[in-house]
């Protein structure tokens, strides 16, 4: 049996090892283009900041590691054509050779590249380069990009052009750096991902950290800056109201979401769903034959939702490992996602699970969202920190559909979204959040958690006792 993998990333990754860990005999190959097996993109930012200090610790494991555990890696090495009734898939190493590698059953790992807006000097012809001075940031070549700028040019300024969750750890990571940020969202909160009300905490983090938080703000071109102008390059935008505003910086990273990888499976002939993602059953299987595939280049089965869009790198290692088990004949499900998710942003963490209230609304809920905020833990003891939770159930059914929380980062808000992520997973009404037995002492919690008073003032709020 040979199991070959595309990509080198978290789905290809959790693919390999768990065909290996269940058939020590299997031969297992990964096919990745770059020379980076098995690192933690999520770590980019603590890389850029100085918080970890050299990229190679960004590994999650080494590549002896991985060929420890008995897989065959193929660096620098791209896949070009898969030929489905043959079983075979061409691919190319960096000095253009050319090689035909057979397969038993064939895993697609190839992941997501970030969007490149259509944006004057960031698409199309004369866009600017990481040499300019302007980056988009997935990979650790995007990274060592964005280092050479930093070593090189010694930016005093940058300007990020998008306030989701990347863009944000990016703020806080150049400004640890020294760098003067300005941050352009065109929506009218930054991250957008969870309700204006917590948008507004993280903004306020934000500005009280020296970021210009410019909100409402449509980019419309990147250009190199006269000299004399404070930076090399000008960032041109338009706010909610029509009115043009201007900044100057050294560099300016674009970093406005990712769209899923899927030329290779595509022209094989796959068929593609939601957002032009690669259409999987849950059992990770691909319409074609032998072909399964996993992590940002697939569909997202959600539990409330049915099917998504939603690239994350907990399910990705969840996809990548269940394909890894069915290519080998097994035949589990991938119970499906909630969305969850954690940032932290300076001393700020925001969280969310399952649904917003106008995601229930439109997927069929009758859902009403209440806010409320408790203490992390007993506000007698010292360094205890408000926490602002907001609570989404459905008035007819009294289930919880979704949570999210921000609050001070040692407040324990991941802590809190998971167990919310749990209680939706096994479809509990938010009634009964209030009935979990939760851990308590005074320096860590409160007798009633901070969740559970959430969702007792929604039980409150909607009358359900
Ligand atoms: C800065 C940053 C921070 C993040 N933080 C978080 C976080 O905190 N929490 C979270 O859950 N998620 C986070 N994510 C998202 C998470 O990293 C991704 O969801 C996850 O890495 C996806 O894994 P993947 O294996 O599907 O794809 P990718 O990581 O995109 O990897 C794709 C792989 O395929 C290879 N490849 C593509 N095409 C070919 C080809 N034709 N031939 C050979 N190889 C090919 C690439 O070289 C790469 O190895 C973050 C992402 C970034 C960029």
């Amino acid at each position: 049996m040979h199991v070959v993998m595309i990509g080198g990333s978290d789905a290809g990754i959790s693919a390999a090892l768990r065909a290996r860990e269940l058939d020590p005999s299997a031969e297992v190959t990964v096919v990745l283009e770059d020379a980076y097996p098995n690192f933690s993109i999520c770590g980019i930012p603590y890389y850029v900041s100085g918080e970890i200090p050299h990229w190679r610790n960004l590994a999650h494991r080494t590549v002896a590691d991985l060929e420890a555990a008995g897989m065959r890696l193929r660096t620098d090495t791209t896949a070009r054509r898969i030929d489905v009734p043959g079983r075979k898939l061409l691919i190319s190493s960096a000095d253009g050779g050319e090689e035909v590698l057979s397969y038993d059953k064939l895993i697609v790992g190839t992941g997501a590249v970030p969007v490149r807006p259509p944006v004057t000097g960031v698409a199309g012809h004369g866009a600017l380069r990481p040499a300019d001075g302007v980056h988009l940031l997935h990979s650790m070549g995007d990274t060592f990009a964005v280092m050479a700028t930093l070593d090189q040019a010694a930016p005093a300024s940058a300007v990020i052009v998008g306030a989701g969750y990347i863009g944000l750890e990016m703020a806080d990571a150049l400004t640890v750096r020294g760098l003067r940020v300005t941050q352009m969202e065109q929506l009218p909160e930054v991250l957008p991902t969870v309700d204006p009300q917590l948008g507004a905490l993280v903004h306020g983090e934000l500005a009280a950290r020296g970021v210009e938080v410019l909100a409402g703000t449509n980019v419309q071109a990147i250009t190199k800056a006269p000299p004399g102008q404070g930076g090399r390059l000008e960032v041109a935008a338009t706010t909610a109201d029509g009115s043009a505003v201007t900044r100057t910086a050294d560099m300016v990273l674009v970093v406005v979401g990712v769209r899923p990888e899927t030329t290779l499976a595509a022209d094989a002939g796959a068929t593609l769903g939601v957002k032009g993602a690669i259409a999987v059953d849950p059992g990770m299987r691909t319409s074609l034959p032998d072909i399964y595939a996993a992590g940002d280049c697939v569909i997202t089965h959600h539990r409330l939702l049915g099917v998504t869009y939603l690239p994350l790198g907990t399910t990705a290692h969840k996809q990548g490992r269940i394909a890894g088990e069915n290519a080998l004949g097994g035949n589990r499900a991938f119970a499906g996602s909630l969305g969850t998710q954690v940032v932290k942003i300076f001393d700020q963490a925001a969280a969310r699970t399952g649904l917003r209230d106008h995601e229930a609304a439109a997927a069929g809920f009758d859902p009403v969202t209440v806010e409320s905020a408790a203490d992390d833990h007993k506000a007698y003891y010292p360094g205890s920190h408000r926490i602002t939770i907001r609570v989404t159930g459905d008035r007819t059914t009294g289930r919880l559909l979704g949570l999210q929380l921000s609050g001070h980062k040692n407040a324990g808000i991941a802590k809190r979204v998971d167990i919310a992520a749990t209680a939706i997973f096994h479809g509990m009404t938010v009634d009964a959040v209030s009935d979990l037995d939760l851990s308590y002492t005074p320096p860590l919690g409160s007798p009633w958690d901070a969740i559970q008073m959430g969702t007792q003032a929604w039980t409150r709020a909607t009358q359900r006792r």
